[in-house]
């Protein structure tokens, strides 16, 4: 949000002729003593004039713009009877929406929600699968509404004191709270929170929750019919909108492991059933190719599979196809969760039902928007997928009916390439591009040009430059520093050359972001090493200053296998031969800015920039990254060069150091 300023009233006076001139949204509903960021009001204004001719917005907008407040703003003026659909990737956004909303002139109803199981008094803690959950979740609403035993005591009293569930729910909705807050309120006086929030979405105005509750066609449906609107009736905004095509890509993917498999067989020993022979006579040739490719994989190696070949082995060896043997399994699993549910068990489900139900994709979706794959994963298990290639069959026609849409992030860059991700038709898109509202001053941001992550470059004399850049770099930057490499095999390479008289912090899957955080707080003498596209380098925040100085260490292309090459090519098809731009280079530009992004997360913010690889300023390249980016690059020849930069860079600020200590890191200690 904005910063409160004295001069608010001059403000307000430009803002209320701007609005009477239908420039800017009705100021009513601005936070109290609110100032305007710079960039934010064209935000609004150009977002709001978007979804005014019900159309779509993508707005790429550095941190600090304040775009969470700038989107509200842009919608919640015009919303009416309408509703407003905020959906985020990660949970962590959420709580700045809160914060927003809560702060406004208004405060419309608002409902949240995290996944079902999430909100569950009885299920919260884990130990179902989601899908069984589900089942469980429905086998107990049905025994609470006949009072048979076992039955959910929540659900029982939402149904029994309906009316007074509804009144407790439309207060959290008038009091905004988060879904943990909802769920603490409402369990406290026994009614099971998501169902009583779920009675009251026809009387809310927003609610916001994950992609999810947006992107997935039944989940979307069921909240629609809850709101009792249909897409033509709601604003949709998507945060962290660059995470969508491959979100979509996703949903429309499924994979099946050998341990999946292995329980279906076990299944068999237990459910008798006409097909019981065949099913196992499926499974255990499904297992043989398990086999076989535990044989020929290493870890983590993926393998194309021909689906067409897949299915010529079940007609060869069992005499049906592959869809035939999808659906044996699919119904015999149906048998499995019937028999289950008589028999009295605790959970309703079935393996079988699960294999049949992979199988039916995989022969199902074979398109040339379909990749389908063996691979050895790094826990060593064998692993089926079918994997999506263009998630547009999932995005383009929420977005397309939608009243109007806001797509939004830190970094959509280059916008074209985003919209073509998301959108077929590109009829009523506005794109805009901000620059970074922080001082420039604040930062510097420098390439080196005699370094670089190409394959054939990677020898022993490239690891020994990068160490002398880190080495350089450790001994004049004031405050933390993060180094974050390409891949977790160069850092392994390149941690044990690195001396420096920091503390090392070193990423693990198992360390966890609030650890770091707190150890960065101690002191300023820390440097951190991970990864990019890894939990330090994305979607985490590192406040008052607590990282002062990012190195990047190569570009961080992805892994370049059949299933990247498989993009490639489709995407060369779809986008007119841009396949390598779109597939490849567009996430491993994102991936590198994300974490040099971690450093200016504040206007006060001061820091360093170091990207180790020259190939950012191709002309092929180049043109990929920020705007900002492009304008403020400086070229280094030499860790000498970057060294005597960074320190001047310093010395401008020496006189602010004592702020930058006092002010940032030691308000943590
Ligand atoms: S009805 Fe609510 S409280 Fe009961 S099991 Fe389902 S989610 Fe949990």
């Amino acid at each position: 949000m904005g910063s409160k300023v004295s001069g608010f009233s001059k403000t307000v006076g430009k803002f209320t002729r701007e609005r009477k001139r239908g420039k800017i949204p009705e100021i009513t509903w601005f936070p109290k003593n609110y100032e305007v960021r710079r960039g934010q009001r064209e935000f609004i204004e150009e977002a709001s004039e978007t979804i005014k001719n019900n159309e779509i917005f993508l707005g790429s907008a550095p941190c600090g713009i304040g775009k969470s407040l700038g989107s509200l703003l842009a919608v919640l003026p015009q919303i009416r009877e309408n509703k407003l659909l905020i959906c985020f990737r990660t949970r962590s956004q959420l709580h700045i929406y809160l914060k927003e909303l809560r702060a406004l002139g208004h405060n419309p109803p608002t409902v949240s929600f995290f996944s079902k199981q999430d909100m569950c008094p009885l299920y919260r803690k884990g130990g179902l699968s989601y899908f069984d959950f589900l089942e469980e979740c429905n086998r107990l609403k049905v025994n609470s509404e006949s009072s048979t035993k076992p039955y959910c005591r929540f659900y029982r009293k939402v149904i029994r004191k309906r009316k007074e569930a509804e009144e407790v729910a439309l207060d959290c909705a008038r009091k905004i709270l988060g879904p943990r807050e909802a769920v603490r309120w409402m369990s406290r006086r026994g009614f099971c929170a998501y169902e009583a929030l779920k009675k009251v979405l026809n009387r809310v105005a927003i609610f916001l929750g994950t992609y999810h509750y947006v992107f997935n066609p039944s989940i979307r449906e069921a909240l629609l019919k809850s709101f009792e609107v249909d897409l033509s009736n709601v604003y949709i905004v998507v945060d962290e909108a660059h995470n969508l095509p491959a979100f979509s890509r996703e949903l429309l993917s499924d994979q099946l492991t050998q341990n999946t498999l292995e329980d279906a067989l076990k299944e068999t020993e237990t459910f008798e059933n006409e097909a019981l022979l065949s099913v196992r006579e499926y499974l255990t040739l499904l297992e043989e190719v398990f086999q076989r490719a535990r044989k020929s994989l290493k870890k983590e190696e993926l393998k194309q599979l021909n689906p067409q070949r897949f299915d010529a082995l079940f007609v060869d060896k069992s005499g049906v196809s592959g869809s035939e043997v999808a659906e044996t399994l699919h119904e015999y699993g149906e048998h499995v969760r019937e028999a289950r549910r008589e028999l009295g068990y605790e959970r309703i489900f079935s393996y079988n039902h699960r294999v049949g139900e992979f199988m039916e994709r995989f022969f199902a979706k074979v398109e040339t928007k379909y990749i389908h794959l063996v691979k050895r994963d790094w826990k060593e298990r064998i692993v089926l997928e079918v994997r999506s290639l263009d998630g547009r069959e999932i995005t383009d026609p929420v977005l397309q009916q939608a009243r109007g849409s806001i797509l939004m992030s830190g970094f959509l860059s280059p916008l074209k390439i985003y919209k073509d991700l998301i959108l077929y038709d590109h009829g009523g898109v506005h794109l805009k591009e901000f620059d970074s509202p922080f001082p420039s001053e604040n930062r510097l941001i420098l390439t080196a040009v005699d370094v670089s992550s190409q394959f054939k470059k990677r020898t022993n004399k490239m690891l020994e430059k990068w160490r002398d850049y880190i080495e350089t770099i450790s001994e004049v930057n004031e405050g933390n520093m993060a180094v974050f490499f390409t891949s977790y095999g160069l850092l392994h390479s390149l941690l044990p050359l690195v001396r420096t008289h920091r503390k090392e912090i070193v990423e693990q899957r198992k360390t966890r972001r609030g650890e770091v955080i707190a150890q960065l707080a101690k002191s300023t003498d820390n440097i951190l090493f991970g990864v990019m596209g890894g939990k330090f380098s994305e979607g985490i925040d590192y406040p008052n200053n607590l990282l002062t100085c990012a190195v990047a260490v190569g570009l961080p292309y992805a892994t370049w296998d059949v299933h990247q090459k498989a993009l490639i090519k489709y995407f060369n098809h779809q986008f007119s031969g841009n396949g390598r731009t779109y597939a490849y280079l567009t996430p491993a530009v994102l991936r590198l800015i994300q974490a040099c992004g971690r450093v200016h997360r504040s206007a006060v913010d001061k820091g360093c920039i170091v990207l180790l690889d020259e190939r950012v300023t191709h002309p092929s390249i180049k043109p990929q990254l920020p705007n900002y980016f492009q304008k403020e690059m400086k070229i280094v020849r030499s860790q000498i060069d970057c060294g005597e930069q960074i320190g001047n860079f310093w010395k401008k600020w020496s006189h602010e150091r004592g702020h930058i200590y006092s002010g940032g890191i030691a308000s943590h200690t």
